[in-house]
């Protein structure tokens, strides 16, 4: 039911448990962290859609009266929520 994740270090494929999709997992087999492909759970994708959202809104705010200087805080908000992102 879920993806397959794949070890990139023994090349052993195994099927993750519901809750490891998204997160790192020790293979199985040679016990290396792999990271399992696919999106932890719907609040996840909703607050990526928000995180993008918030961003263009404040690029747009921003750029209205200076264009580079929207893409710049857009970029900001992007950056600043991929850098909260690794933290959990
Ligand atoms: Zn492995």
């Amino acid at each position: 039911m879920h993806e397959p994740a794949n070890c990139p270090h023994c090349g052993d494929s195994f099927e993750p448990r519901a809750d490891q999709v998204g997160g790192l997992v020790n293979c199985p087999r040679c016990g290396r962290v792999v990271q399992v492909p696919g999106l932890r759970d719907p609040l996840w994708v909703l607050l990526r859609v928000g995180v993008v959202a918030a961003a263009i809104a404040v690029g747009w705010f921003v750029g209205k009266d200076q264009p580079p200087l929207g893409i710049a805080a857009g970029a900001a908000v992007l950056g600043g929520a991929w850098l909260l992102s690794r933290a959990f």
